[in-house]
């Protein structure tokens, strides 16, 4: 078991670009964290600095009590799983597992003991004589898993080990992998682009966007304060309603001036009004949503359209009456989150 500690990480690549500006946190032992962000912010940079798969330009990184920057990856005490999961074709599920402790002095008695037990957690015990060409995409996922958790590490790296999985199988082997990280009880650092892992999975999140942290925190912190609209945006399906607002004497209005509720005292002047899909009031209300297509999906529906003229969705229960045109909402004013209108940061 491990806590990491970044402190200032940096990368730049040798053309000189900088894929990772500098970074500090703490990942408490046991924890899960996710890496989440756009393609390109560099998630897998970090991950792969932590790993000792790349060279750390600058900063410090800590596993448990050692400064590991010039360990190999071997000796970091650290199971990473790929998305393409890395298996020898030509060995069984069995060997597959066992083969990272060939080279540790393991004895050949405690190697089968370990890939059975590790079998066994993973539902891969009449799997084993298999090769990887006779499994499952999930399966094989598992057999990636099996082959992190016999070395019995310190920290568990995943890059986006589900990524090449069907939306039903990805749900499921993302509540597995969860549980099995909190039976085990292994520091966990999970990097991905899709927020719905993230969401679902982590202790806590930390959100990147070209190569700087926008946000750390829960995912219930992220998701209910977001520190800016890029994490607004980027977290929630469908994201955070953001239109233009402004702030004056007589309260917060939209461009068409309608009253949306009392100023908040410390600010005035233009900025940009938050809101989740799912907190608007449809029936009732100062504002006017002008809804053009009505979404069905079964519990729920998703209305779409616009607000003072400017894009707006709308998330409701499935016994809403609801139809296309003119219909009043209420943004009750818990519910809003305001960010400065230039920098996209909370007020
Ligand atoms: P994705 O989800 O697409 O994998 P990512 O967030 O994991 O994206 P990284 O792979 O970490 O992003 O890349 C971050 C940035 O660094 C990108 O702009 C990428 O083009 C750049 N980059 C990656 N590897 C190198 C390299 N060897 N030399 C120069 N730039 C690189």
């Amino acid at each position: 078991m491990a806590r990491v500690t970044l402190d200032r990480v940096r990368k730049i690549y040798p053309n000189g670009f900088e894929a990772v500006k500098p970074c500090s946190f703490t990942i408490p032992d046991g924890e899960f964290l996710v890496l989440v962000g756009p393609s390109g912010c560099g998630k897998s940079t970090l991950l792969r600095m932590i790993a000792g798969l790349e060279h750390i330009t600058e900063g410090t990184l800590g596993i448990g009590e050692r400064v590991v920057n010039t360990l190999d990856p071997a000796d970091r005490d650290i199971a990473m799983v790929f998305q393409n999961y890395a298996l020898y074709p030509h060995m069984t599920v069995r060997k597959n597992i066992g083969y990272g402790l060939k080279n540790r002095r393991v004895s050949a008695s405690d190697i089968a003991a370990k890939v059975e037990d590790a079998a066994r957690m993973l539902n891969l015990t009449d799997y084993l004589d298999r090769k990887p060409s006779q499994l499952s995409g999930g399966q094989r996922q598992r057999v990636a898993m099996g082959r992190a958790i016999v070395r019995d590490p310190a920290l568990f790296l995943f890059d986006e080990p589900l990524s090449n999985l069907d939306a039903k199988l990805r749900n499921q082997m993302r509540i597995e992998i969860k549980a099995l990280q909190r039976r085990l009880g292994v520091t966990s650092i999970y990097v991905t682009h899709d927020q719905v892992e993230a969401m679902t999975m982590a202790d806590r999140i930390v959100v990147l966007n070209g190569g700087r942290i926008e946000q750390i925190g829960t995912p219930s912190e992220i998701y209910h304060r977001p520190a800016s609209t890029f994490v607004a945006s980027f977290m929630g399906a469908p994201p955070m309603n953001l239109i233009r607002a402004q702030i004056d004497a007589e309260g917060l209005h939209l461009g068409d001036r309608t009253p949306l509720a009392a100023a908040p005292d410390h600010y005035r002047g233009a900025v940009t009004l938050g809101i989740r899909p799912e907190d608007v009031r449809i029936g009732r209300g100062s504002a006017t949503f002008d809804v053009t297509l009505v979404e069905e999906l079964g519990a729920h529906r998703l209305l779409h359209g616009q607000v003072a003229g400017q894009a707006f969705t709308a998330h409701v229960l499935k016994d809403t009456e609801v139809s296309t045109g003119a219909l009043p909402i209420e943004l009750p004013q818990a519910a809003l989150t305001l960010f400065d209108h230039q920098t996209g940061v909370r007020l």
